[in-house]
């Protein structure tokens, strides 16, 4: 754990003791629905909609109910091991904590997710070291607007000025 370095995501087997001992400590059921969502869940590299994550379900025929799953998520942002990507759009994204490849590119506008790679960035959060504290993962988050967005906004603002110069 101690010379574990900090941009290498948690193995799945970790991240399902994790779920376990998350559950046990609540006083949560341990169904195996429950570890079963999680399996599909960890086949995931990237960013995912619960409806990507039922489509998976269904072609593997393991059969849960729409409820099972929302419930079940919540369970794993609870448990601090997906988190929820959108802010406020129908498509909720969720992904694993620990994906610390990239570095995420969030729209205000929109909700959109995009997730690009910096290499000297990864070098330099792997180099850092912080007094008296052990890092196991880090993740970060840009917030901005995203092209499609900007030229939305632009059009309408061009829109409205033309309207009250009419
Ligand atoms: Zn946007």
């Amino acid at each position: 754990m101690l010379n574990k370095k900090v941009n290498e995501p948690l193995s799945d087997d970790a991240i399902v003791e994790k779920f376990n001992s998350y559950l046990k400590e609540r006083g949560k059921r341990r169904t195996p629905e429950r570890y079963e969502i999680l399996n599909h869940v960890l086949a995931f590299r990237k960013q995912f909609t619960v409806d990507d994550l039922k489509q998976t379900m269904d072609n593997g025929h393991f059969r849960v109910s729409q409820a099972t799953l929302y419930y079940t998520m919540d369970l794993l942002v609870e448990a601090d091991i997906l988190r929820r990507l959108s802010t406020g759009t129908n498509a909720v994204a969720f992904e694993r904590v620990d994906n610390v490849r990239h570095i995420h590119l969030l729209c205000q506008e929109c909700g959109k997710v995009k997730l690009v790679k910096d290499q000297n960035f990864m070098a330099y959060m792997n180099a850092l070291r912080f007094p008296a504290f052990t890092a196991s993962y880090y993740n970060l988050t840009v917030y901005g607007i995203c092209n499609d967005c900007a030229r939305r906004i632009k059009r309408l603002q061009r829109e409205a000025k033309k309207a009250t110069n009419q």
